[in-house]
């Protein structure tokens, strides 16, 4: 690099700093930067235009182009030159302007006598905030030096956008972070909340971009990088570390932090005047930009391990950690990328709402949000560059929606649909104490799910009968080792004391698919939902079933046990299951233990094939429950987790409603139990059709117990059987808009 433009960059960076230093509104701010700027570069035009909102950039200040065009001057994203340099965030450096692609002529600037054109993009972390361009009359291109030099300016106004800098009094001359945004992302957990944003990772402030001694800058970042490796190999060291992907990701960071190539790049960005934090951020921006261009997955994951490494960098220079001191907003609603299940747990129910970047359907975090009913939206794009800590923000976890610093008629509309649902839940809560008896004097048996100790108190709070079906993957997946069987045993032994002699249904350990555990080896399967899960592990490595079988029967002593298996094919794998227990309990009783007052052993029923079981099956198992979630998703060939067909067919399709009956004909012809544990069970119509179809117990999330048993006070299931078999001999594909029909003429 060139002595000269070292000096020129740094000499135009100090002017700024200078000039940024100097007591100032905005727009005053905004216009002696650009005169500075074209006079240092000995240009005649610079002019810096920022985004009125997402898609329109505005001319906000101008050195030589005709001062009435500012704030009058507007284009879209994409629209001409500067539109250009904004959409593909890449400068644009040319001789002749008028004759480059898209070059829109604007004659209230008076700009056709520029030929030379240098436009830089306005942006930081990735988020495009404007667009800063210098022109001249000298056809000629801008050397790359100079191009250099309007880039390192050009960051350093977005990081003072970021600061505010250029808010005026009563004149908002930048849009970011205060318009509001609606963000359109998936449901991961319904629910609605409204609150203040809390982000999981606050943003790094970089309060001085600009470096005067880049000895000194220079120092600090080798000392924050020697930093950042003893802690990566502290980390790879350490314990924690128990599966490949995660000792993957740590040599990557540590392939990363020993790079000469990315410690270069950001050694010479302080040699032309950056401050060691800025330097490090713009690397960032750079590895952010590049990642939306990736289409590879395994490359674009590489590029996020280093976006994570610059940020643990970040920190290490700011000094800001994830305890940034600032206090917790009340109703906090918490926003990440994606976060673990442990930590999430650890915020536990004081969060009102969970808004995730990426996150799955079934990731963990999602299920530690259902687990503790707090509304998720998840793969909610662009939302941790957008939110600010303590900013307005409501979740619609219903439709995967946010809005965040909602309009005023927004947020009102968005109140008035919580308070119908609170209205709705305390009129529910009326009837906790009476059964859910439908009109023609069928009663149904409401059960609720559950997975943590911390579900408990709904027993008593929404009225189920007991747990219908306990999760106990949730302990297996907080964890970074097995859980030992004392641990269980003390779990499960609390789970029965807080349930105060109701039944407790637990499910052994239903792992594989999506639920993978951190500590056992990640299994590359081309089909994990119908791959090594469940008791098909269970089965083939008894050595974890039986350790939690035996935890069981301990935490039981003296009471009654209920175990089911998951995920059950075969009448022979519930037979080898139903034995393991057995032997189980036999062990214990040679052992001179007390053992359980009574041992109940169900199925699930989730895979079509049970449903064609022998007789004699379903004649040996005490109870079956059918695991609808599963049992769809097979019975349509419809993947879960899939977005794209997870909604495809409807659960009152007839076929499906049909199955569900002969299921519950097979039960009832050897009088064995039945129940249905899957999502469906607590959406009320749902619900209302599958105890038409002669369910009789249902398991659902605490909060849909109202709901359900209110619906069922309502009707006459004889009736709606009758509705659904004239829609099916009519031959309807689906039976919800003659049921909905139907609904609609019954008394309130
Ligand atoms: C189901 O499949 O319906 C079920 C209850 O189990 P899970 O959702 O945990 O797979
Ligand atoms: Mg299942």
């Amino acid at each position: 690099m060139p002595e000269r433009s070292e000096s020129e960059s740094r000499k135009l960076l100090r002017r700024l700093r200078d000039t940024l230093a100097t007591p100032a509104k905005g727009q005053e701010r905004l216009d002696r930067i650009t005169h500075m700027i074209a006079d240092s570069m000995r240009t005649e035009v610079c002019s810096i235009y920022l985004f009125r909102d997402e898609s329109t950039l505005e001319l906000c200040a101008t050195e030589g182009l005709n001062p009435g065009a500012v704030h009058q001057t507007r284009m879209r994203l994409g629209e001409g030159l500067v539109g250009r340099v904004a959409k593909t965030s890449t400068p644009i450096n040319t001789g002749n302007a008028p004759a480059e692609r898209g070059f829109r002529f604007m004659p209230e600037t008076g700009e056709e006598i520029y030929s030379a054109f240098l436009g830089v993009p306005i942006q930081r972390l990735g988020e495009r905030l404007g667009v800063l361009v210098v022109q001249s009359k000298t056809a000629r291109q801008y050397s790359d030096d100079e191009v250099y030099a309007l880039e390192v300016v050009a960051m350093v106004l977005a990081e003072m956008t970021e600061l505010g800098a250029f808010i005026g009094e009563g004149e908002a001359l930048s849009a970011l972070h205060q318009q509001p945004v609606l963000i359109r992302g998936l449901t991961g957990q319904e629910g609605s909340a409204e609150g203040r944003v809390w982000l999981h990772e606050p943003r790094v402030v970089v309060a001085n971009p600009v470096g005067d001694d880049p000895k000194k800058e220079l120092k600090r970042l080798n000392k924050a990088v020697e930093e950042l490796r003893l802690s990566v190999d502290a980390m790879m060291s350490g314990s924690e570390i128990v599966d490949k992907d995660h000792q993957q990701v740590l040599e990557t960071y540590r392939m990363f932090a020993n790079s000469r190539g990315w410690l270069r790049r950001m050694e010479e960005d302080i040699q032309r005047g950056l401050s060691a934090e800025a330097a490090v951020e713009k690397e960032q921006s750079t590895t952010r930009a590049r990642m939306g261009q990736v289409p590879d997955p395994y490359l674009r994951e590489r590029l996020h391990d280093l976006d994570d490494l610059s940020n643990r960098l970040l920190r290490i220079l700011t000094g800001q950690g994830r305890d940034t001191g600032a206090a917790m907003p009340e109703n906090p609603v918490l926003v990440a990328r994606n976060i673990g299940p442990a930590e999430l747990l650890e915020y536990g129910r004081k969060l009102k709402g969970v808004v995730l970047e990426e996150g799955s359907v079934g990731s963990h975090a999602a299920v530690v949000a259902r687990a503790l009913a707090i509304p998720l939206v998840i793969h909610a794009e662009r939302i941790t560059t957008e939110a600010l800590n303590g900013d307005a923000i409501l979740v619609d976890g219903d439709q995967g929606v946010v809005h965040l610093r909602p309009e005023d008629t927004v947020a009102g509309a968005f109140r008035d649909k919580i308070a119908m649902q609170a209205e709705a839940q305390s009129r529910y809560a009326s009837l906790r104490e009476l059964p859910a008896l439908a009109t023609c004097g069928t009663q149904i048996s409401l059960h609720m799910n559950a997975g943590l100790m911390a579900d408990l108190p709904s027993l008593a709070g929404s009225g189920a009968e007991g747990v219908g079906l306990f999760r106990t993957e949730l302990q297996f997946l907080l964890r970074s080792r097995v859980p030992r069987r004392g641990e269980l045993a003390a779990l499960y032994s609390r789970v029965l004391d807080s349930a105060k002699g109701k039944r407790v249904v637990f499910r052994t350990l239903d792992i594989g698919s999506d639920k993978v555990l951190p500590y056992m080896k990640p299994q590359d399967e081309p089909n994990p939902a119908m791959g090594w899960r469940a008791i098909r592990v269970g089965l083939d490595k008894p050595g974890v079933m039986r350790m939690q079988l035996q935890a069981l029967i301990r935490a039981a002593a003296g009471r009654p046990l209920s175990v089911m298996f998951p995920f059950v094919a075969q009448m022979s794998e519930f037979e080898a299951a139903r034995r393991a227990l057995l032997s189980e309990i036999e062990r214990e009783r040679r052992a001179g233990h007390v053992l359980p007052t009574s041992t109940e052993i169900g199925a699930m029923l989730e895979t079509p094939s049970l449903a064609f079981a022998p007789r004699s099956f379903f004649e040996l198992a005490d109870f079956v429950s059918i695991g609808g979630n599963d049992l769809k998703q097979f019975f349509f060939a419809a993947d879960r987790e899939n977005e794209r067909v997870r909604r495809r067919y409807d659960t009152l399709d007839v076929s499906f409603l049909d199955f569900i009956g002969r299921i519950a004909d097979r039960c009832a012809e050897t009088n064995t139990p039945l129940s249905f544990c899957g999502e469906d069970a607590g959406r009320p119509i749902e619900a209302l059709c599958l105890i038409a179809m002669g369910l009789r117990t249902l398991s659902m999330r605490p909060a849909s117990i109202g709901p359900v048993k209110h619906l069922i006070r309502r009707v006459n299931l004889a009736e709606l059987r009758a509705v659904i078999d004239d829609a099916r001999e009519a031959g309807a594909l689906t039976v919800r808009p003659a049921v909905m029909e139907w609904l609609a003429r019954q008394p309130m």
